[in-house]
This record gives structure tokens, sequence and C-alpha cells, in this order.
């Protein structure tokens, strides 16, 4: 796979518990920010050794949908010209329904724009406004619409649970709505308490509970159970999907493959040796200036030796329900994944599904809630 990301940085408001790099942004600012992203790409491309089209694209952010139909076209004309982009490459974009409406949606479908991730995140009223988001239940709903009469056949929604005071029949109730909007791919995400955040800052106070450690098991399990039953494949830990509809591009991170980025924040990794990751600054005056001067404004996180880069595609591959393949694990190592992490092995073997037809290993759902803790084994 040849992937891109492209982070956006802007939002409409902060919302209280967000740690991603986005800022409230002007509209100059966002003009300046597409004209940056154009003058990146060309640098990208004298930067790359052989250029390949990409199979995938990714705009996130922040907000992406904060950019308008044209200023989406002019980034992926610039994508065409300097790489190419395959036919049947997989161009998603993250809006959030606050930002957009029917003819803006068009116009990214007829853009390029295969693939919508919507910030839904609660179809409770009253939990959008505890998350500070600026849509309703009925904008959600409506912005739904408005993506399937624009021609979107791969909608993937975003939910958090785990929140303050979130029981399991309101949980529920809200899978039920969700699956009412029938979508393709569906990412859920349990709450979490990031420093720097309000969210954090309530949590210290005591202005603000977090739900149980039990509940939060319970909520996931729940999560797990319905969404299966309702035809969805749990293929990540936070994410489900319908066959064939998997996000081709995230998995291009799970599997430890090469994807490139542009805009401030954005991150990528490099096949180069047994691997590189690289970084854009979180910074948007050094982004501006870097590529005012034609510098790359890409900078060396970390070059990776091959202990790393085993224990990184164990970390990485452990998130998915394909989990390790030992055979892939060999071909790309040269040696042999038994043996080098055995008593790793041993010690997680009860969370690992086992499977009289497959030699792979993944983790259950057990694992999956024990991830963090369960991981560290291999770190
Ligand atoms: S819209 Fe998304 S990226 Fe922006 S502040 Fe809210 S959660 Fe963060």
């Amino acid at each position: 796979m040849s992937s891109l990301y492209i982070h956006i940085p802007f939002c409409t408001s902060k919302c209280p518990y967000c740690d991603f790099y986005s800022q409230v942004g002007s509209q100059p600012q966002i003009d300046e920010y597409v004209e940056l992203l154009t003058l990146n790409i060309k640098i990208l491309q004298d930067k790359t050794s052989s250029p390949r089209p990409f199979e995938t694209i990714f705009f996130g952010g922040g907000t992406p949908s904060l950019l308008s139909t044209k200023q989406i076209e002019k980034i992926l004309h610039s994508i065409h010209s300097s790489f190419g982009i395959e036919t049947d490459a997989e161009i998603t974009l993250e809006a959030n329904p606050g930002t957009v409406n029917l003819e803006q949606l068009q116009g990214y479908r007829q853009a390029g724009i295969n693939r919508l991730s919507l910030g839904i995140q609660s179809l409770k009223d009253k939990n959008l406004q505890l998350l500070g988001r600026i849509h309703s239940v009925s904008q959600a709903g409506k912005c739904i619409d408005a993506a399937r009469s624009a021609g979107f056949d791969n909608l993937s929604l975003d939910l958090i649970f785990a929140l303050p005071n979130q029981d399991l029949s309101a949980l529920e109730e809200e899978i039920f709505a969700l699956l009412n909007f029938h979508p393709e791919h569906i990412s859920l995400y349990g709450l979490t308490f990031e420093e720097g955040t309000n969210f954090y800052t309530w949590l210290q106070s005591g202005t603000i509970t977090p739900c149980s450690e039990n509940l939060y098991a319970d909520q996931y399990q729940l999560l797990h159970e319905k969404l299966r039953v309702a035809g969805f494949e749990h293929y990540e830990i936070s994410n489900f999907s319908l066959p064939e509809k998997r996000c081709l591009h995230n998995q291009v991170y799970w599997q430890r493959e090469g994807c490139l980025a542009i805009g401030a924040g954005a991150h990528s990794f490099v096949n180069n040796g047994w691997g590189e990751r690289w970084h854009i600054p979180a910074n948007l005056q050094s982004y501006n200036k870097s590529l005012l001067q034609g510098e790359n404004p890409a900078e060396l996180l970390e070059t990776y030796d091959l202990t790393d880069a085993m224990k990184e595609f164990v970390y990485l591959a452990l998130r998915t329900s394909d989990g390790i393949d030992p055979v892939k694990f060999e071909k790309r190592f040269n040696l042999s994944f038994r043996q080098v992490f055995s008593s790793e092995l041993d010690e997680i073997a009860q969370y690992l599904i086992s499977s009289p037809t497959s030699d792979r290993y993944s983790f259950n759902v057990k694992g999956w809630l024990l991830y963090d803790h369960l991981i560290s084994h291999f770190l």
C-alpha cells in the first residue's frame, strides 16, 4: 500500500476532552494552510525516492470538513500531479456533523472523497452537551441522511462510551440508534481524561466522575456482542466493520507499513531499514516558516533497530483480530516469532484466541480489555 495522511489542525471550538493537535482557526488561517499543504506535497515529492500513486488518503484532524469543496479539490489535484492517486483509492475525510450540508457533501463526493468518517460521538443530546460538541442528535441524523443523498456508500460513525452517568441500558439505546443509521463502519472510543484537557482538570477537582473499571469492561463487552450480532466484525480494539468495509488506511498503521504525512502535527512512518518515524512539529508558525523557505518541515523522531521493530510489530498487530501471522513475522524479520517471544506468549496465553484452524496469535475480547497491561510484557 502507498498511503498519505493529511492533518487539518482547525476546529470550530475545542472540545473539553480532546488532546489532538487542533485549534480554533480563522478563515484566512485555513485558506493559508491549504496553500501550505500544496507546498508540503511538492517538497514531500522531492524527498521521496520513487514516489508511487497513493492507494489510501486520509484527511484527519481537527476538522477537515472546515475546508471547502474547492480546497479539498485543490489538495487532491496537487497530490494527483505530484504522486498520482490510484483510481480505486480509498479517500477518507473526517467530518464534524455540525459543519457540513448537502451541497458541501456532494462537492466532496465529486472531488473524489469516497469514505466519510463522521464524529457523531453520542446519540443523546445531554451527552453531546457534556462533550462540548457543536452538533445535536437531530443534526447528526440530518448529516447522515445528507451523506447518503450525496452518494456516500462507505460511512464510518464514531461513538464515545464510558461517559459519566452512562449506564448499560443508556449505552444500549445509543447502539440501537447508531445501528438504525446502517453505517458500514463504526469506531468506538472509551472516554479518557488526558492531561492538558478540561476534562482532566475537572477530574482532578472532582467535578466529573469517570465510569468505574467494571462498568467500562461491561460496556466494552456489550458493544462487542451487540455489534457482532448486527453483522459487524470487531477487527481492531476500537473498530468494527461490515464485511469488506475495514478502513484500509488505518490497516496500514496496524500492519506497520509505510505511510507519508503532511500538515502541522502529522506523523509518518518510512520503511527504511527497520523503520523510521518522522513528525512535523505541531506548530503552525514553524510549519509556515519552513515551507515558505522551501524546507522540509518533517523531523526524524526515531530510527528503529531490529529489536524495537519486532516489538512494535507485535504491539500493533495485537490490536487487530488478524493478530500476528508467524509466517509473515519470519519473512519480515528472519526470526521465528515463537522463539523470540516464547516467554511473553506464556504470560498472555489465556488471553489469546486458540483455534485449531489458524496458527495466528490474536487477543480475545478480555485480552483487548487488558491490552495496555498485557502488551507491556512485549515492550
Ligand atoms: S472536533 Fe474533534 S478534533 Fe476538534 S476539538 Fe472536538 S474532538 Fe478535538
